[in-house]
C-alpha cells in the first residue's frame, strides 16, 4: 500500500513528459506553417510573378502582381452609401486582363507622381444581391440578375493619390450620387476638373471607359462581355 503514492508520482511524471513532447511538436508544426506562409508572400528582392503566364479571364489578387497601388476598399467597412459592411474582408481581385491594363495605367500615373487608390474592384454576384436587397434602386445599384461589370471582374472604382498617400481633390466623395459627381458637371474648381481629366485621359488610353454619372467608375471595354462571376475570396 505504501507503494501507491510513489506509483502515482511516476505516472504523473510520465504524463507531463508526454504533454511537453506534444507541445513542442505543435510548436514545430506552427513554425513550419509560418515558413510556408512566408514563402508565398513576394519579397522585395524577388521579382513579382508575371501576368503573362495567366489567362486573360483568370481572377487574380492585384496586390500579388504589383506593390504600387493603394487601397481603401469601402464596402469592407461601414463607410459607404449602404452604411453596412458587405465584404467579409478587404481584397481587390480583377480578371487578369483588367489587372494588366490597371498596372500599365498606374505606371503612367507614377511617372506624374501619383498612383491609383481603389474603392472597389471585382464584386461577387452574391454581394450584388446583398447590395440590391439593402438599396434596390437601379440608379445606384445594378440589378443583380443582369449583374454589374464589377461582377465580371472588369470594373473598378478608383481615385488618385500622391505617392505620399494624399488623395487628389475630385470634388466629391466616392459614391456621392448627385450632379457634382457627373463628368459633364463643369461648375467645379479648376483643380478638380484637372484631376478628373487626368484620371479619365490615362484610363481611356488603357482601354477603360467611364460612365457619365460617376467620376470614380471605370469599365475595361474588353471585359464587358465576360460572364458574371460569383467566385469569393477567402478571408483570414
Ligand atoms: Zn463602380
Amino acid at each position: 500500500m505504501k507503494k501507491l503514492p510513489f506509483l502515482l508520482v511516476i505516472v504523473f511524471i510520465i504524463w507531463s513528459c508526454r504533454e511537453k513532447v506534444k507541445e513542442s511538436a505543435a510548436e514545430q508544426a506552427s513554425q513550419s506553417e509560418e515558413v510556408v506562409q512566408d514563402s508565398v508572400i513576394p519579397e522585395a528582392s524577388k521579382p513579382l510573378p508575371s501576368l503573362d503566364v495567366v489567362s486573360d479571364t483568370t481572377f487574380i489578387r492585384l496586390a500579388d502582381f504589383s506593390e504600387d497601388f493603394a487601397y481603401e476598399l469601402r464596402y469592407a467597412t461601414e463607410n459607404n452609401f449602404l452604411k453596412t459592411k458587405v465584404y467579409d474582408c478587404a481584397e481587390c481581385y480583377t480578371r487578369s486582363k483588367t489587372a494588366k491594363a490597371l498596372i500599365a495605367a498606374n505606371n503612367i500615373f507614377k511617372e506624374k507622381g501619383f498612383r491609383i487608390r481603389f474603392f472597389d474592384c471585382y464584386r461577387p454576384n452574391s454581394v450584388q444581391y446583398k447590395m440590391w436587397e439593402i438599396f434596390p434602386n437601379p440608379q445606384y445599384v445594378a440589378d443583380p440578375v443582369k449583374g454589374s461589370i464589377h461582377n465580371k471582374g472588369g470594373a473598378v472604382d478608383i481615385t488618385l493619390e500622391t505617392l505620399d498617400g494624399i488623395a487628389l481633390n475630385m470634388g466629391t466623395d466616392f459614391d456621392y450620387f448627385g450632379r457634382e459627381a457627373h463628368h459633364d458637371h463643369l461648375q467645379l474648381p479648376d483643380e478638380v476638373l484637372r484631376n478628373r481629366a487626368l484620371l479619365k485621359e490615362v484610363m481611356e488610353a488603357h482601354g477603360f471607359w467611364s460612365i457619365r454619372t460617376e467620376w470614380w467608375h471605370y469599365n475595361l471595354g474588353a471585359a464587358t462581355n465576360d460572364p458574371v462571376a460569383n467566385f469569393k475570396w477567402t478571408c483570414p
